[in-house]
């Protein structure tokens, strides 16, 4: 087995005084790759000969003298819905099979700059729609605590990839939990930022006003790291932030004085051995001083009836730009075909089962007639529960703690005759989108099955535009829990 690239911090500093070369570490990677990816299927893409020339420049300017940035020779994986220059930029559909980009997204471009080198495309559900990555046109992703479960979604692909240690840093898109739940699956950090702090230029769109790209991370310190570098203003995202970015990482090991954690009370309480992970986390945090205080967000119990209706309805006007023309798959027509059949049998083709019923249901919502029923409804709700959570943080709390997910991974094929049952995957993760929050998934316990331990994770949702503070704290419970340490393993 190759040894583990280990963290972010460990491998600059490693690569920082030339102990190890960005072209070994790079090696090591697609060695790991190589070795692990035929089974968990992470990845859609590797970018073998590219990374290793990435490296090779690296690695020729440090012996310059010169310094190529604060990711220097960091391995990293993208999400494929995040368009690149170069490979195919598919989302996990048919629909883009073979789809190259003219153009590269501003957070990979970003991450480039720093001097990290892009490994890879990884796997997700079709458009980013789905809680496993089942809905992938390329095949499951598996988990790699248990081969026979899944990631979760849809950035499935990104947080395997992080929790094998086949690279330590991923991005993801979070529209609903897409990188807070599959992280809290694999045993990983997790990070949602502010709407607005990371720029979405370059992001496929599936619900622009809910859209977020973030990282995975082994850490909460690597994490903070990847956003000093991925947040900012971005002129090509009109609903980027105009505000400064602090350094994540400067406070992050000072614990935060007179720390008030809300603890929401929800009518989708945790159940048994998740109820105790989570009662185990507060308990964490009571220990280290903090005051608990129950708050009552009772309209959170709306969110996913309004996320399934938000999501979709723009989902479906984002969509409508895959028609065979423009983009991808075009489906080949018979004799007497006009162009409505083209669309049609098109987008019939191309588009997966899960994606089509978002199109439906997105297109119906907005349909006259039905639009002041569902759609305008469903906004006004959006409203009052962003009100709610500005009404606990002015409360006093500093954070909200809920979990992540309701449970831990569950098997392949165990959910996807039944949307419904997927979509309550979400429970504690869409509310968060609705309100435009910055939250965070960290490792906070197992749950043994008949097999084996399963990670699962708590959720930080803090503020608009306070994720110095959201990191903080997270930070306070990582330094006082060991559950981040763990690596499934393969070495059995
Ligand atoms: N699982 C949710 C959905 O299917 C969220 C997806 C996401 O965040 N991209 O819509």
């Amino acid at each position: 087995m190759i040894p583990i690239p280990t963290s972010i911090s460990e491998l600059r500093a490693l690569i920082g005084s030339r102990k190890l070369s960005a072209v070994e570490v790079t090696r090591a990677t697609l060695a790991r790759i190589a070795e692990l990816d035929p089974e968990l299927h992470a990845f859609l893409e590797v970018f073998q000969e590219r990374a290793l020339q990435n490296a090779a420049d690296v690695d020729a300017a440090l012996a310059r003298g010169e310094n190529p940035g604060p990711l220097a020779g960091i391995p990293v994986a993208l999400k494929d819905n995040m368009a690149l220059e170069w490979g195919n930029t598919t989302c996990g559909s048919k629909m883009l099979r073979g789809y190259r980009s003219p153009f590269t997204a501003t957070a990979a471009q970003k991450l480039i700059n720093a001097g990290a080198i892009v490994i890879g495309k990884t796997n997700l559900d079709e458009f980013a729609m789905g809680s496993s990555t089942e809905h992938s046109a390329f095949g499951p992703t598996r988990n790699p605590w248990d081969h026979a479960r899944v990631p979760g979604g849809s950035s499935g692909g990104s947080a395997a990839a992080v929790a094998a240690r086949m690279v330590p840093l991923a991005l993801g898109s979070d529209t609903g939990g897409s990188i807070r739940q599959p992280a809290s699956l694999c045993g990983i950090v997790g990070v949602k930022p502010t709407y607005g702090r990371v720029s979405r230029y370059g992001l496929v769109a599936f619900a622009s006003s809910l859209d977020q790209i973030g990282p995975f991370a082994t850490s909460i310190a690597d994490a903070a790291l990847a956003l000093n570098i991925l947040c900012g203003f971005d002129p090509h995202d009109a609903t980027s932030a105009e505000l400064s970015v602090p350094d994540f990482t400067a406070d992050l090991d000072k614990p935060l004085e007179g720390l008030t954690i809300g603890v929401p009370r929800l009518s989708a309480q945790p159940q048994g051995e998740m109820a105790l992970v989570f009662d185990a986390a507060v308990a964490t945090y009571v220990n280290m001083g903090a005051t608990i205080k129950e708050v009552s967000l009772p309209l959170t119990d709306y969110g996913i009836a309004a996320y399934y209706i938000v999501a979709p309805a723009e989902a479906s006007s984002n969509l409508a730009r895959f028609d065979g023309v423009r983009y991808g798959h075009r489906a080949a027509l018979a004799k007497g075909d006009d162009l409505i059949a083209m669309y049609c049998k098109t987008r019939a083709e191309g588009f997966g089962p899960e994606v089509q019923r978002r199109i439906m249901l997105g297109t119906h919502v907005l349909s006259s007639g039905y639009y002041d029923a569902y759609y305008s409804t469903a906004l006004k709700v959006r409203r009052l529960i962003k009100a709610e959570y500005d009404t606990a943080f002015r409360a006093g709390c500093h954070a909200l703690l809920t979990p992540a997910t309701p449970g831990p991974a569950f098997r392949i094929g165990e959910k996807t005759a039944d949307p419904l049952a997927m979509y309550l995957e979400d429970v504690y993760t869409v509310g968060v989108n609705l309100a435009g929050l910055p939250a965070v998934t960290m490792p906070a316990g197992f749950i043994r099955d008949e097999r084996r331990n399963l990670p699962v994770g708590v959720q930080l949702i803090a503020p608009a535009f306070e994720e110095a503070r959201m990191l903080r704290i997270a930070r306070q419970f990582e330094a006082a829990t060991d559950w981040h340490t763990r690596a499934p393993g393969f070495e059995a």
